[in-house]
């Protein structure tokens, strides 16, 4: 049985103020929901503010990055052990934000992964198609192949260390969501890839979240898919309210 698993990206929004107060209201919100786990991922600069916040709830935080090095002259750049020692436990790895502003190849992201690891992180491994690449018929390939380049290297320990997000990038931020079908087309695609390329029982472990404008008023089909185990949420995440609404329902079902 996968413990299902909702995830907030608050990507480069407030202030590390506003960040502590948003934090405030998700304690006092989500202290009843023990079905689910819970994980948010505040701009670098309010980690330590929301994480003292969330201290002895069962909040996770996340940092929205983490560089392949552990420490050295990269510049701006934030490592692994600076991440573990903030009080975070999960990085994302692969936002689609990332790999197309910041162009962020798979292979390097197999090295951030590699890093998260190392570090006693747990990441959140982002993939999904553009527009283009569905409307062209291969929104399966490009998966495959980003979870190929990411992935295909670790071992089964370490891939059952992990959780995969599937995020269509034409449904990121756009307001228009994947159908349940759609969506649970792909789970299931990547839910048996794990399979063959590793083995049945790490594919069956494996926690698969759907992330792409999933707000209170659509989660509930695509939660009801057999192959999706929770959500990565962005915009709605940025209200207490909205993100409540969405660990509420995936509470209510487990
Ligand atoms: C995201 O950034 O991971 C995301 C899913 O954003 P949104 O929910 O706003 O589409």
């Amino acid at each position: 049985m996968r413990r299902p698993m909702i995830a907030g990206n608050w990507k480069m929004n407030g202030s590390p103020a506003d960040a502590a107060v948003l934090a405030r209201e998700l304690r006092l919100a989500l202290l009843d929901l023990p079905a689910v786990d819970v994980v948010v991922f505040p701009p670098y600069l309010s980690i330590s503010g929301v994480v003292d916040t969330l201290k002895g709830v069962d909040i996770s935080v996340g940092t929205q990055d983490i560089h392949p090095e552990d420490g050295g002259a990269f510049t701006g750049n934030v490592a692994g052990p600076m991440i573990r020692a903030s009080g975070c436990t999960f990085v994302l790895v692969g936002h689609s934000e990332r790999r197309s502003y910041e162009k962020e190849s798979g292979s390097y992201l197999a090295r951030k992964v590699q890093a998260a690891l190392r570090n006693n992180l747990t990441p959140i491994f982002c993939c999904g198609e553009t527009l283009d690449d569905r409307e062209s018929g291969r929104a399966l390939e490009v998966v495959r192949t980003q979870l190929r380049e990411g992935l295909g290297e670790l071992t089964p320990t370490e891939l059952s260390r992990l959780v995969i997000a599937y995020e269509p990038v034409w449904a990121i931020g756009t307001g228009r969501v994947a159908s349940p079908e759609q969506a649970q087309e792909v789970h299931a695609a990547i839910r048996a890839w794990i399979g063959t390329t590793w083995d049945s029982g790490t594919a069956r472990a494996m926690r698969i979240l759907y992330g792409g404008s999933v707000k209170p008023g659509n989660v509930v089909g695509i939660m009801e898919q057999e192959d999706i185990d929770g959500a990565l949420v962005g915009g709605a995440s940025l209200k207490a309210e909205t993100f409540e609404g969405i660990v509420r329902f995936q509470s209510s079902r487990s």
